[in-house]
């Protein structure tokens, strides 16, 4: 077998350098089952992070319906077939009844890129409003309107054609709460963005937010935010385009998309990760006036994007995730796992905030609690640790102090213990080094 020395190796040789690798001492991850992972010595670790694997890793129904489509036929839509139109329906029977149009893609990044063109050709505007700290995928458009990666290391910096609104971050933000009050401040600000860029000649010709911003920290932000944002971006003539690749299918538990308990009205809903479980796989859903308003002549075209075997394996995701009733099991398990974090909160000083909805939970590490200065080192070294004792964490937010929590829906209450265990026994552990200050930050990878 190889090394995971020579697998290092192999990868810096061979992969672009632009490509980081997990926890400080890698792991090389061989077979997946429900919500665990296995290496090559064939050692267990819980998967808290991977929201795609979202019905469990090899989930056997989805690979079943993989490999027996496989058999048959792959091909592109230019052929009638009928998987294609049955997963259309299913998935808009899930949305608003006028959210009825689908264009299948390869990932999340292809939902995104594709909504941008929509939003760009139903309105003839390029210009487009994102928040603050987003990231909506790696093509050159999606980078250029992510504050993410333009504000970040190797960033080009924003674009006059780009238009930041605040992060609504109730627990570090300018406005700190989760009612309705901190949510319109959050909006005047925004408000206030749009107006500049309509008096510049730069109105926006979409909206883009995710509901439950990921990348940000796992930020639930306040009553009305999202619902309010959209309204702001339609009054000026933007589509408002709710990017569920990351939140959707379920795992806020309350519904399949986290844009609907806050009352949003999205025109366009992007989909992606979950959506195949592992399989590539991506769609975007709009209405028919947009939809109409893209069909100028110029065709699109996807050699892969609604092929009858994706279509078969995102047809099986929706099946399990309804027969396994795994939307109510996200809510429960996720209500509990959220209990169980602030309880650990309420004992270790280090936690500045547990948050989430369902299994899209944050814990969000600090310094200081008065002061809520971030405490990446901490972070870092959670997750290192954890790693460690066979359980998988990661970082983010703009700090790198939010240990993100999104295991995939089959996660048990078992598991849910396990993961407050493992934290609480870490934190217990390092509390004597963070007390005196600074010392956590041993060196990790
Ligand atoms: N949107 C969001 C919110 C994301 O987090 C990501 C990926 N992390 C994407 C879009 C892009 O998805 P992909 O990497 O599958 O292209």
């Amino acid at each position: 077998m190889t090394s995971t020395h020579d697998l290092v190796a192999a990868r810096s040789r061979l992969l672009g350098p632009s490509l980081s690798v997990s926890y400080r001492t890698p792991l090389h991850i061989v077979r997946g089952e429900g919500a665990y992972l296995y290496d090559a010595d064939g050692r267990a670790y819980l998967d808290c992070v991977n929201n795609v694997a979202h019905v469990g890793h090899a989930h056997p129904r989805v690979v079943e319906a993989g490999v027996a489509q496989m058999r048959l036929l792959n091909t592109n839509t230019r052929y009638l077939h009928e998987l294609v139109l049955r997963y259309a329906e299913r998935l808009t029977a899930l949305l608003r009844h006028d959210l009825e149009i689908c264009y299948f893609v390869n990932s999340g990044s292809e939902a995104n890129e594709l909504a941008l063109r929509l939003a760009r050709t139903a309105t003839g505007r390029p210009d487009v409003a994102t928040v603050e700290v987003a990231y909506h995928g790696n093509t050159q458009r999606l980078i250029e309107i992510s504050p993410y990666k333009f504000a970040g290391p190797g960033g080009a910096g924003k674009r006059p054609d780009v238009h930041v609104v605040p992060l609504p971050d109730g627990y570090r933000g300018r406005h700190r709460g989760a009612d309705r009050s901190t949510a319109e401040s959050y909006l005047a600000e925004a408000r206030e963005v749009l107006a500049v860029a309509v008096a510049t000649g730069h109105a926006p010709g979409a909206v883009i937010a995710e509901a439950i911003p990921s990348v940000a920290g796992q930020v639930v932000p306040p009553d009305g935010w999202l619902p309010g944002l959209f309204d702001i971006g339609r009054a000026v003539g933007a589509v408002p385009i709710a990017d569920e690749v990351q939140v959707g299918f379920g795992r806020v538990g309350v519904d399949w998309w986290a844009f609907g308990p806050q009352g949003a009205v999205p025109d366009i809903v992007t989909m992606g990760k979950p959506i195949g479980n592992g399989h590539p796989l991506g769609a975007v859903v709009t209405t028919r006036a947009i939809a109409d308003a893209f069909a100028n002549g110029m065709e699109y075209f996807n050699t892969f994007g609604g092929n009858p075997v994706s279509a078969a394996i995102g047809l099986a995701v929706l099946d399990v995730v309804e027969e396994e009733g795994l939307r109510e099991r996200a809510r429960v398990t996720g209500e509990r796992l959220l209990a169980g974090l602030r309880e650990l909160a309420d004992r270790h000083e280090a936690i500045g905030d547990a948050r989430g909805i369902g299994l899209f939970l944050g814990l969000e590490l600090v310094r200081d609690r008065a002061t809520r200065e971030p405490d990446p080192e901490l972070a870092r070294e959670l997750a290192n640790r954890a790693a460690e004792r066979g359980v998988l964490l990661s970082t983010d937010g703009p700090f790198h102090n939010v240990m993100k929590i999104k295991p995939p829906l089959v996660f048990s209450d078992a598991d849910a213990t396990l993961l407050v265990e493992t934290v609480d026994a870490i934190l217990t552990e390092m509390a004597p080094m963070a007390a005196r200050g600074g010392e956590t930050s041993i060196a990790s990878g």
